[in-house]
């Protein structure tokens, strides 16, 4: 195998990307690194499609604005089973493995936990040898890279494309056309414009090797007929380029905004285009087999991630009314047999809406659909859909679309789900009881346990043997070693030898000096008020003011970490990464403190950042405010890697608390129910500031311009927040976090208990492999028997 991969890096360095072995640079070693990956994968992909084809199985298509599939290299290499021995055949050739991966692109074609979730999916449907696809679209740039100035985040423009993309493969016998606008006739749509979607492959290979599945990506490009060589000859070269321009913009950007709606054209045009497009294709490759569309769920699951891809119901059902001469009924009957929809959130900001007006002018035809699908909801259930409107006040809910046109609406943790039943469709739920199920999300082990933390991963194989890798729950073996002190020396091992890792890692990419001997005390998602990076960085500064008093009283060192962007427009976010790093100036440079008390904050949280510190992580920050996060799977990959969690009751937490044990888990703050309680409680921020003289202390530090000398007032917008209206319960919560974080301390004081409580989080994760999640949609909402 190692002289064939040899072979192979070789005469793609030679043939394809034109080096030589002598002179050739790093990229293009990589490039040639990345061909004979792919072409690895070539044999079991077309061996899928044709056990898909032949055995005419059912396929999954799995529609989603982002998907964050991370580094693909020694992702790769690891599922087709080869890692070691790509590294044996570059290190003959002199050629670093490490180094290569370390240079690769993180594709950031999403902005966090549902674009992520995408791509744990894909590779468990692949490592399960389920026939799917996933369709997005190709982004020519992702997710903004961050960087800080005095403090401030600054975004960049993401170039992944910019050192070509060897792992896709251009489909162009796999083309359509999207159309817009024009005018309605009755039921016949005129359109004005259309625009060309190409599609684009990247295989997604299984663990083991055996199956591969699709990542298919769209790239839109202008209608070459619509292109105006009349005014081009005519000199008009920038007027003949209007419609070229327009085209190139839709899959131009990934919209930066995360749990918000950007009530933008743009935005519902990229919706459409990826939604039609996929829904075209996946409907000419069924009927290129199969005649009879009635049958299409028999063939066919759509699942939509979120509300993005919402269209679908719409699309699907004017494609068979205007080209397959469904009537309306039974194209809304198959559409619903067909799809699914994952609810992700119950922030009403982030539930999607357009309005009628910007409907109407852009997809005219699916506007009418809309209604009539409105009307028969009505007509099927009488006054007791009274309270059910797909369009309110001059918008179109998308949401409510998604979960009528679907036949199972899905929430990704228990107490999500609960919430979506008896909040947010609560007459759906009533009208169709069997709709609404759970799918509690997971996470893939490949990535975040043997990619991610190698040592760790090491030490289970020697333990327990191999296969855990897809029988996570193998791991409660390791339960019988909670208190072997042989093993649980092994097991400090690994973390040491992953904070090791990252700290190079942080000195490397970051010049960032992280210090090895603490406890590493970390949150790194999205910024966010509900995920309360503040309460976070409020007890940060009441610790430094603890030590600054009493030195001496036997602090364990800290290292708090922080990593996440902030979306553009969101003032506020931006406003808590600024006083972080605010904070981080001036604890990092007091000698009081250095050696009890660090705040590192490297920029610009991926995929990769979260591969380096996830392992390395001793504590993992699960703060937010109950009832918001929908479930969190950063939690998961921490316990995964041995992380204590201190958290609330909160989307997964609650499960992940029951799993490990509640002994195990760092627990405090206010419940769902409290939460809302407590919001109806006039002045409660101030009432909970006034008993606690420790977040007094805090806040009039920040005001008085402790951590910005130079503009005192820099925080008034936060403070004012804290103290007078804390839709977040920042305030509320801010003592049972403390107490749980001397909890947290005394706990650590004795290594051997600490560990103990590790290796059983990490034995009782099993529950929360993205395998598990996916055999829950294949029976309860895919309807697609086990594939092996
Ligand atoms: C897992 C992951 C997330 C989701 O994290 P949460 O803590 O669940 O919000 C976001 N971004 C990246 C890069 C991730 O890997």
């Amino acid at each position: 195998m190692s002289d064939q991969i040899r072979s192979s890096i070789l005469r793609h360095l030679r043939y394809t990307v034109g080096a030589d072995a002598d002179t050739a640079t790093a990229l293009e070693w990589r490039t040639a690194l990345s061909l004979a990956l792919r072409d690895l994968a070539m044999d079991p992909w077309a061996e899928a499609t044709r056990i898909t084809t032949d055995e005419d199985r059912k396929r999954v298509y799995y529609l989603s604005m982002e998907f964050l599939t991370g580094r693909l290299i020694e992702d790769a290499a690891i599922n087709l089973g080869v890692r070691d021995e790509v590294e044996r055949s570059l290190a003959e050739l002199d050629v670093s493995f490490a180094d290569l991966v370390a240079r690769e692109p993180d594709p950031a074609l999403g902005n966090g936990g549902l674009g992520r979730l995408a791509a744990c999916y894909l590779e468990s449907m692949a490592t399960l040898q389920l026939p799917a696809f996933g369709y997005g679209l190709r982004y020519e740039r992702g997710l903004f890279r961050q960087s800080f100035d005095e403090g401030r985040q600054v975004e960049h423009a993401d170039e992944w494309l910019g050192d070509g993309s060897p792992w896709s493969l251009a489909k162009p016998s796999d083309t359509h056309r999207v159309f817009f606008g024009g005018s309605l006739e009755g039921e016949t749509w005129t359109p004005e414009s259309s625009i060309v979607a190409g599609a684009f492959d990247t295989p997604v290979a299984g663990y083991g090797g055996r199956w591969v599945n699709t990542l298919r990506l769209w790239a839109a490009s202008a209608d070459p007929d619509l292109i105006d060589l009349g005014r081009f000859n005519a000199g008009d070269f920038f007027g003949a380029a209007d419609a070229e321009t327009w085209a190139k913009t839709l899959s131009r950007v990934l919209y930066p905004a995360d749990e918000t709606e950007l009530g933008k054209r743009l935005r519902l045009s990229q919706e459409y285009f990826l939604t039609s497009a996929s829904v075209q294709d996946l409907l000419a490759r069924y009927t290129s087999r199969h005649t009879d569309l009635e049958r299409l769920p028999e063939f066919v699951a759509i699942q939509m991630n979120d509300t993005h891809p919402a269209i679908a119901g719409p699309e699907l059902i004017r494609l068979l009314i205007d080209e397959h001469g469904f009537s309306f009924d039974r194209a809304a009957d198959v559409a619903t047999d067909v799809l699914g929809y994952t609810n992700h959130t119950l922030l009403p900001e982030a539930l999607e809406h357009w309005s009628v007006e910007l409907m109407g002018s852009l997809l005219p035809r699916h506007l009418q659909i809309i209604e009539k699908l409105d009307a028969r909801i009505h007509a099927t259930y009488g006054p007791a859909a009274d309270g059910v409107h797909l369009i309110d006040h001059g918008q179109v809910r998308m949401g409510d679309l998604a979960a009528w046109t679907s036949h199972r609406v899905n929430g990704v943790s228990a107490l999500h789900s609960e919430l979506v039943r008896t909040d947010l469709f609560s007459a759906l739920d009533e009208l169709e009881p069997e709709r609404i199920v759970n799918v509690t999300n997971g996470i893939t082990p490949r990535r975040w346990l043997k990619l991610a933390n190698p040592a760790l991963a090491q030490l289970i194989t020697d333990t327990l043997g191999e296969g855990w890798e897809t029988d996570l729950e193998r791991l409660r073996g390791l339960e019988q070693y909670a208190d072997d002190p042989a093993f649980l020396d092994a097991f400090g091992h690994t973390k040491h030898e992953a904070k090791q890792r990252f700290i190079g890692w942080a000195r490397d990419e970051h010049a960032i000096d992280v210090p090895q001997d603490a406890l590493y005390d970390v949150q790194i998602k999205r910024i966010h008020e509900y995920k309360r990076q503040l309460l976070n960085i409020l007890w940060t500064i009441a610790r430094y003011q603890q030590i600054k008093q009493d030195p001496g009283a036997g602090w364990v060192p800290r290292v708090k970490i922080f990593g996440g962007k902030a979306a553009p427009s969101y003032a506020v976010a931006k406003d808590i990464i600024r006083l972080i790093n605010d904070v981080a100036s001036v604890v990092n440079a007091d000698p009081d403190t250095r050696d009890l008390l660090r705040v590192i904050y490297p920029p610009n949280y991926n995929v990769t950042m979260a591969e380096k510190l996830i392992p390395a992580a001793d504590l993992s920050e699960q703060i937010s405010t109950a009832g918001m996060e929908a479930s969190g799977t950063g939690n998961m990959k921490f316990a995964l890697n041995g992380a204590l969690t201190i958290g609330t009751l909160d989307g997964a937490n609650v499960e992940i608390r029951d799993e490990v044990g509640h002994d195990n888990f760092f627990l405090f703050g206010l419940t769902t129910e409290e939460v809302a309680e407590r919001r109806t409680k006039k002045n409660h921020a101030r009432t909970a500031i006034e008993k606690s003289p420790v977040l007094r202390g805090v806040l009039d530090a920040i005001a008085a311009g402790a951590f910005s000398p130079n503009e005192p007032g820099r925080y008034g917008g936060i403070l004012d927040l804290v103290w007078n209206s804390d839709w977040f319960l920042v305030a509320s919560d801010f003592d049972a976090y403390d107490s749980a974080q001397q909890v947290v301390d005394l706990t650590y004081r004795d290594p051997r208990q600490w560990q103990r409580k590790a290796v059983l989080n990490i034995a009782r994760m099993g529950f929360f492999s993205s395998d598990r999640a996916i055999r829950e949609y294949m029976s309860e909402i895919w309807n697609v028997g086990p594939a092996r």
